[in-house]
């Protein structure tokens, strides 16, 4: 008997029938004898119509309101999933971040959890109560209702599997585990059977939707069994282990790749300013004002230039490509610069993995890949365990495919 929190996206409780589905899922296990907390997001769709429906009336619509609607979401699969299991003989009770008491700063549509109160949860289930948390929401110490971010509810999932100390946090979802890349763009991409929480980091803050980067960074953190698996699969109780992927430690034996994965980000704009005058501080003089105005900036880039100038170029967030681009203009007056250029239609493709510290070469295969199929490299950035390029947007599925091939992904690695 194990006590094991389970998470469904969006997909996975996308309609009544799926719901039934999860609702039977969850019944098996109780059959078993685990102990169950569940925690579930808003019906696919359902986000995104709320806050579609938010921007008719405000194109910045109020922080504290937006969470107040984005929360309702999750509100109506927790109180349906608990019917549906109530109805199967399988005693359940929901609640809302508020009710459980999942206590977050008051960033709102980014709150982080600071303190999960477990008594309510732990007292049901003693009393045999399946738990059905809404996943994606909390509270201020104000009371206000607060929302973690898109994808948040993983975050939920692995913040209640650690302050529940439980045995594993299963994240069900629409494919059947983590794949070398999404198998959506590429469908020979391989499921792993494990890869690092490092490496499932770099992962989702390259652009891999699978995980939310928070929930990864909790589990890492406070050591939580994490797993990713299908919802649309049937459980299967004989192969311990084996299914789904498995987010683990480095020193646990893996497989050792030299390349776990390909991530990629569609959501990238690029700037450069060109003939800025080249003296000490002019860094500071472009990228404060970016910052000044809230704008996160990713890569960067500076080219000396002969002429005592020199051009400046880095990446951004695209929904934040309009405003960068304004205070860039503004800087560029001031700075004495020549132009102010962009670019909304690049991405990023990055190669993850831990082999990459003992081995050198990757980089130059990566470069080589992409050169024999016309693949411009705009930008280039490099970490410890992982290699990005930015190329236009138009290159993305086919770059994405050629390093896929190049470094022989599709093969289980020895
Ligand atoms: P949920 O609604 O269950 O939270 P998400 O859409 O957030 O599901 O995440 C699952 C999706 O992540 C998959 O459908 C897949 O297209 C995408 N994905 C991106 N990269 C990967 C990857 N490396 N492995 C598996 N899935 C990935
Ligand atoms: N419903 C929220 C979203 O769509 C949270 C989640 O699904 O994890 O982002
Ligand atoms: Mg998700």
């Amino acid at each position: 008997m194990a006590l094991i929190v389970q998470k469904f996206g969006g997909t996975s409780v996308g309609t009544v029938e799926r719901i039934e589905n999860v609702a039977e899922r969850i019944k098996k296990f109780r059959d078993r004898g685990d102990d169950i907390v569940v925690v579930v997001s808003a019906m696919s769709g359902e986000t995104n119509r709320l806050i579609e429906m938010a921007y008719q009336i405000d194109e910045k619509p109020n922080a504290r309101e937006y969470d107040v609607l984005l929360s309702t979401g999750e509100q109506v699969t927790i109180a349906l999933l608990s019917m549906a299991l109530n109805r199967r003989g399988v005693p359940a009770r929901s609640y809302t971040g508020t009710q459980v008491h999942i206590l977050t700063d008051s960033a709102h549509n980014k709150a982080r959890i600071l303190d999960i109160n477990e008594l309510n949860m732990r007292t049901d289930l003693d009393q045999g109560r399946v738990v059905v948390v809404a996943g994606f929401q909390g509270v201020d110490e104000k009371g206000n209702i607060t929302t973690l971010g898109r994808g948040g509810s993983d975050t939920t999932a692995v913040a209640l599997a650690a302050a529940l100390k439980a045995d594993e946090c299963q994240i069900y979802t629409d494919v059947d585990g983590v794949y070398t890349t999404d198998p959506r763009v590429v469908p020979e991409a391989r499921r792993l059977e494990k890869i690092t929480f490092e490496e499932m980091l770099e992962m989702a803050s390259l652009g891999s939707k699978v995980l939310q980067i928070r929930a990864v960074e909790f589990a890492g953190k406070y050591n939580v069994p994490l797993r990713v698996l299908s919802s649309f699969d049937e459980p299967n109780f004989d192969s311990d282990g084996v299914n789904g992927t498995l987010i683990t430690y480095e020193e646990d034996k893996m497989e050792q790749a030299l390349i776990s994965g390909i991530a990629f980000n569609r959501d990238e704009a690029k700037l450069t300013i060109l003939g800025v005058p080249d003296k000490p501080g002019v860094a500071h003089g472009i990228l404060g004002p970016v910052g000044d105005a809230n704008i996160e900036i990713d890569m960067i880039i500076q080219n000396i230039g002969a002429d005592g100038t020199t051009d400046f170029t880095f990446t951004v967030h695209r929904n934040d490509f309009v405003a960068a681009k304004a205070v860039l203009n503004r800087v560029s007056n001031e700075l004495g610069a020549r132009e102010v250029i962009g670019d909304e239609k690049i991405v990023k493709i990055s190669l993850v993995g831990v082999g990459m510290r003992s081995h050198a070469g990757i980089a130059s295969k990566m470069f080589k890949a992409l050169a024999e199929e016309g693949i411009n490299i705009n930008m280039i950035s490099t970490s410890e365990i992982k290699i990005s390029v930015v190329v236009d947007e138009k290159y993305l599925e086919l770059g994405v495919r050629t390093l896929h091939s190049a470094f022989g992904l599709a093969e289980k690695q020895s």
